[in-house]
């Protein structure tokens, strides 16, 4: 019998050793990953997190996956930034489904002094909710990065995308260096680092190797690692890119948990895409975090009530805050599953 794997925190991947983590046998590759994933965390347990989109399109970024880029008409009917009030009672809504972090996302090349002030308070006030907090407003300088985490703000998330080698294919507008910038004033100013990347975006295998080792070979491995599959919308460019193999991805978010072992692996967008099965064999793989809800900032989720159908089948529990009684808890996920309800816990952004 294959004995289990450990695996040390380390930042020094080379490529050839993450083509090899993705060449092995997929049941050797799922072996080796779920071993790894029980040395750091508890088994069966899955973050929940709902994100709310605060400020919907017309960004002037042109990624060519994204249907908020300004550059590309996709029909998304366009949202100023919400009322701080509004975004309160979302994330209200939120706590009480069982969420225990609420992600705000602004299309934005990066905030605005003028904004600062309304983000403040609403990092503020979802904080005394007694909700994690994440934010991803595009690229910061280094006193934005210092107020958000003087405000209370618990994860920044900015996303590499892809490999160094493929980004130019996807953003022209910003470079992968201005993005590695961000990430270092998130670091530096303290707060937690959700980044990850998207496949499927016609990248070839190399370049899941190279993102994953970007990623893994960062200074501090970011908390929180979103796998996104690509979602194809119309009127973007990669509207007909070819579908990346379902496999493929599995062995993304194993071969993520091998190299990034104490990060939650983040199944994030395309999980509408997936059927039961395939989500199971993922969470098999070492993804340990999931939205929750029925939108994913602009593309459609896995309605709340399925998820809580798939964790009863799969005998995963949502993953518990340290300051969040069980009961309180228990009682707002029985709630969740119980009423079969599908409550409109986002913003309509589409
Ligand atoms: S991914 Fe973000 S930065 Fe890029 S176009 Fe979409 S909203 Fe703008």
């Amino acid at each position: 019998m294959q004995a289990a794997a450990t695996q040390d925190v380390r930042h020094n991947w080379t490529l050839a050793e993450v083509n090899a983590l993705y060449a092995l046998p997929f049941n050797d590759l799922l072996f080796q990953a779920q071993s790894i994933h029980r040395q750091f965390f508890t088994p069966n347990e899955v973050q929940i997190s709902t994100l709310l989109s605060i400020k919907t399109g017309a960004c002037a970024e042109d990624c060519k996956y994204c249907p908020q880029s300004g550059h590309y008409n996709t029909g998304l009917e366009r949202e100023r930034l919400l009322e701080v009030e509004k975004v309160l009672t979302q994330a209200a809504a939120a706590k009480a489904q069982g969420a225990s972090r609420f992600c705000m996302g602004a299309a934005w090349s990066n905030p605005k002094q003028r904004d600062m002030p309304y983000i403040i308070e609403m990092v503020k006030g979802v904080k005394e909710l007694g909700l994690e907090t994440c934010m991803t407003l595009g690229m910061l300088d280094n006193t934005q990065a210092q107020m958000l985490a003087g405000a209370g703000l618990d994860y920044y998330n900015h996303n590499l995308d892809t490999s160094p080698e493929f980004y130019g294919e996807i953003i022209t507008t910003r470079s992968y260096q201005d993005r590695l910038d961000t990430l270092s004033h998130v670091r530096d100013a303290g707060m937690k680092v959700c980044c990850g990347g998207i496949v499927g975006m016609g990248e070839s295998a190399n370049d899941r190797s190279a993102l994953l080792m970007q990623l893994a070979n960062l200074p501090e491995h970011p908390q929180s690692v979103p796998i996104n599959m690509l979602v194809k919308v119309k009127g973007t460019p990669l509207e007909n890119v070819d579908d990346l193999d379902g496999f493929e991805f599995i062995r993304t978010i194993a071969v993520a948990r091998i190299m990034l072992p104490q990060s939650h692996v983040r199944l994030s967008a395309g999980r509408s895409r997936m059927n039961e099965q395939m989500q199971a064999l993922c969470f098999f793989a070492g993804a340990n975090s999931i939205f929750y809800g029925d939108k994913l900032l602009t593309t459609d989720n896995p309605e709340a009530n399925a998820d809580m159908q798939l964790f009863a089948k799969l005998g995963i529990k949502p993953e518990q805050r340290a300051d969040v009684s069980d009961e309180a808890h228990e009682l707002a996920l029985a709630d969740a599953i119980n009423e079969q309800v599908n409550p409109p816990l986002y913003h309509a952004a589409q």
